[in-house]
């Protein structure tokens, strides 16, 4: 072991596993670690970095908003929590009554979303709430029990009750969606289980069978927003207006924020005290998702994460591996599913040749690049890529 893997060894809780590499700094789609060694970064630190590394934009509005506030609490308001706020209800497309709650990470969206839909409770006519097999929402007690993945879940039992996990089929959404749902909760493209999409026309009937028994239909876009699949949120593709949004990782560009966006009746559900954080919508925070947003839309990278996720896509299958089976995913979030289960080997020769993408399962390769690339980073991947994958198929 080096230096750093001894000390994290020692000194961090194991429920994190031993990283990759200890890194140092960042510039654009790049990083350096402790050795100098540089990689190109196609994982943005789980589809978080949307403006890459050390973006003027970001490092300028962190440094001033720090330099002028950047904690005031609940009891009051600042410029850029309003701002934030009114920008994040515009691009969700809630209309007049979009509201928007914000706190620190997604795990944390997540639990309000939760608590949302306890109070579409219908005077506790509706016990039950559905989430997706397979679905990821986070570790937190509440997000957890959201989450469709047991391995994550037994340890912790018991977990909030009440969810159950149905699978991605119109048929399960209608035998299972009745009057006593009092919300559905589901990713548009489902990140964790490793870039998997939802059927053709899942979410035009979800949307219709949640509306048709007064359920709210909840869409987990912490890792399909802010841009990255081509769209502003993922559920955007299928033309449909939900109930309520959670947000987080992009929007923020690599400040840790996350956030709850109602649209319609579902605006008027919390009412006061019922949630709340210390951080949460703090100015530091909210003006740096501004900042970051705002880029986002100056310079187009919605368009960019379109057009380079269907570069990615072909460039990827062009290099005819006979590992690779396929690519799913939409924009710059992209998996690339193995024939065999050799994806954390692939991952270890992609490092190697200093490329990072991350193995979302064994068979899966996700990767999510800052929403900048251009050319010059889809040449570098593909060399790198081409690579790794060549010295797995002939290990
Ligand atoms: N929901 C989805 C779809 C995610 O991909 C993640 C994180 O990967 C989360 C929720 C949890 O977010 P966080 O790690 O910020 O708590």
């Amino acid at each position: 072991m080096t230096d750093w893997q001894q000390r994290f060894d020692s000194r961090i809780m194991r429920s994190i596993g031993m990283p990759l590499a200890k890194l140092e700094r960042g510039d654009g789609a790049w990083v350096w670690d402790d050795s100098g060694k540089r990689y190109l970064d196609f994982l943005a630190g789980i589809a978080v970095n949307a403006l890459g590394h050390a973006h003027p934009v970001f490092v300028e509005a962190v440094s001033a908003q720090a330099a002028k506030l950047a904690h005031v609490s609940n009891y009051f308001t600042t410029e850029p929590a309003l701002e934030l706020a009114e920008r994040i209800t515009r691009l969700a497309g809630a209309g007049d009554e979009g509201r928007a709650w914000f706190g620190n990470s997604g795990a944390e969206a997540n639990e309000a979303a939760f608590k949302l839909a306890r109070l579409n409770n219908s005077g506790g006519a509706r016990t039950r709430m559905l989430a997706l097999v397979d679905g990821f929402h986070g570790r937190t007690m509440g997000s957890l029990a959201l989450t469709g993945k047991p391995h994550m879940r037994d340890p912790f039992e018991p977990l909030p009750g009440g969810v159950e996990h149905i699978p991605a089929t119109i048929e399960a959404l209608e035998a299972e969606l009745d009057d006593a749902v009092s919300a559905l909760i589901l990713e548009p493209i489902q990140g964790e289980a490793g870039v998997v999409e939802l059927p053709p026309g899942f979410l035009e009937a979800a949307r219709e069978l949640t509306h048709r028994h007064g359920a709210l239909l909840i869409v987990d876009e912490i890792q399909t927003g802010a841009g990255r699949t081509g769209a502003w949120f993922g559920f955007q593709h299928a033309g449909i207006t939900p109930d309520a949004i959670t947000v987080a990782k992009g929007i923020g560009g690599g400040i840790p924020i996350g956030g709850l966006v109602t649209f319609g009746r579902a605006s008027s559900l919390y009412t006061k005290g019922q949630h709340g954080s210390t951080f949460g919508g703090n100015p530091l925070a909210t003006a740096v998702a501004n900042a970051v947003l705002g880029e986002i839309e100056r310079a187009d990278l919605v368009g960019n994460a379109a057009r380079r996720g269907a570069q990615l896509r072909e460039r990827i299958l062009a290099l005819g591996s006979s590992l690779v089976a396929g690519v799913r995913g939409r924009g710059l979030l992209v998996g690339v599913g193995l024939d065999e289960p050799v994806a954390a080997r692939v991952v270890a020769a992609a490092m190697d040749e200093g490329l990072i993408v991350n193995a979302a399962n064994d068979s899966t390769i996700r990767i999510a690049p800052p929403l900048i690339i251009g050319d010059v980073e889809l040449d570098e991947f593909d060399a790198r890529f081409g690579r790794a994958l060549e010295r797995v198929a002939a290990a």
